[in-house]
C-alpha cells in the first residue's frame, strides 16, 4: 500500500511526565486517528524528555526524514521546563521572538481570566510572556481553552506544529486551527476498510491467497487476525484497507478485494464466509 502521493507526518510528543509512565500519552494516539481520517501517512511517534537536546534533535531529524507534517505536543507553558518552541527554534536555527499576535492572545486571555477573578494582576509577567515567544516566522494559533498559543511555522516543505499537552488544549487548537489548513495543503488519499469472517479454513492455507491477492492489488493492504478455533474450526478474521484517489475508488478496490478473496476461499475447502460492515475514512 501507501500510495507515495499523500502527504507524510510524524508526532513528537515531549514530556517527562510520559516517559516516566505517569500519564499515559493519549494525545498522539488522538492525533493518529485524526490524520489516518484526514488521509495522510504517520510515519512515525518519538516520544522524548523535556530536554532541549533531545526535543530539538527529534524535531531535526523529523526535517531530514523530510516529513511534511511534523506535529510536537507539551512543552508550551510558561514554566522553564517547557521547552518545546526553544527545540523547534534550535532545530530550524531560528531565533525565538516576542510574536505579536501570541502577545495579544495572552493579553486577551489574562485580562479576561483576571474580570473572572481567576487572576490577580492582568499584566504580562515574565512567565506569562514566555508563551509569546515563538520561533522567528511562526504563526500564533489561538488556544480557546487554555493559555498557550500554538505555533505554526513553515520551514523548507515542511510545516513544523506545536500543540499545548493538555489534552482538551491539544484538540482545540487541532481541529480549530490546523485541520482546516491541513485539509487545504495537504496531498490526501482516501482510505476505506472492510473485512471477512473465514471459518474453517486455517490461517496458514489462507496466507498464500491473501499474498497473491495484495499481489494484484498494490492499492491495499491486506492482514488476517486468527480469532482462535470455534467448535473444531479455524476463524479468521480477514481486513482490507484500499486506498484510492477518491472515496469511491477507495471502496471500490476494498469491494473487488473482498470478492476476489471470497472467490478464492470458497474454493479451498468448506468454508464459512461473512462480511463484516465497512468503515471508511478520507
Ligand atoms: P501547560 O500550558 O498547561 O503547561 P504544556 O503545553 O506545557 O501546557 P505540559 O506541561 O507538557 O503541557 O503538559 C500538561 C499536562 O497535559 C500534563 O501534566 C498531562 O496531564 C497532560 N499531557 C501532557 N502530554 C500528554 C500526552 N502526550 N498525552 C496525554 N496527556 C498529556
Ligand atoms: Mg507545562
Amino acid at each position: 500500500m501507501g500510495r507515495p502521493r499523500a502527504s507524510t507526518a510524524e508526532i513528537v510528543v515531549v514530556g517527562n511526565e510520559v516517559l516516566n509512565g505517569e500519564v499515559l500519552d493519549t494525545n498522539s494516539n488522538w492525533l493518529a486517528k485524526r490524520l489516518y481520517a484526514s488521509g495522510l501517512v504517520l510515519r512515525r511517534v518519538t516520544a522524548v524528555r523535556d530536554d532541549l537536546r533531545e526535543i530539538s534533535a527529534a524535531v531535526r531529524e523529523a526535517l531530514r526524514r523530510k516529513t511534511e507534517w511534523i506535529f510536537t505536543t507539551g512543552g508550551l507553558g510558561p514554566t522553564d521546563d517547557d521547552m518545546t518552541l526553544r527545540g523547534v527554534a534550535l532545530a530550524t536555527r531560528r531565533r525565538l521572538v516576542l510574536n505579536s499576535e501570541a502577545l495579544e492572545m495572552l493579553r486577551d486571555r489574562y485580562s479576561r481570566l483576571y474580570e473572572m477573578g481567576v487572576v490577580r494582576e492582568r499584566e504580562l509577567t515574565p512567565s506569562r510572556l514566555k508563551m509569546a515567544m515563538l520561533p522567528r516566522g511562526a504563526k500564533a494559533l489561538r488556544n480557546r481553552v487554555g493559555s498557550a498559543p500554538g505555533s505554526l511555522l513553515k520551514h523548507g516543505r515542511s510545516w513544523i506544529i506545536s500543540l499545548p499537552g493538555v489534552p482538551s488544549e491539544m484538540k482545540d487548537i487541532y481541529e480549530n486551527e490546523v485541520e482546516p489548513l491541513l485539509l487545504k495543503s495537504a496531498r490526501r488519499t482516501f482510505r476505506s476498510v472492510g473485512g471477512l469472517v473465514v471459518r474453517g479454513v486455517p490461517e496458514s492455507a489462507l496466507a498464500p491467497v491473501l499474498s497473491a491477492v495484495s499481489r494484484r492489488h498494490k492499492q491495499t493492504y491486506v492482514k488476517s487476525h486468527p480469532k482462535g478455533i470455534e467448535a473444531g474450526r479455524s476463524v479468521v478474521e480477514i481486513v482490507v484497507h484500499g486506498e484510492g484517489g477518491s472515496e469511491e475508488e477507495a471502496r471500490r478496490v476494498v469491494e473487488e478485494v473482498l470478492r476476489e478473496l471470497q472467490e478464492q476461499v470458497k474454493g479451498l475447502m468448506p468454508a464459512s464466509l461473512e462480511r463484516i460492515e465497512a468503515r471508511e475514512g478520507g
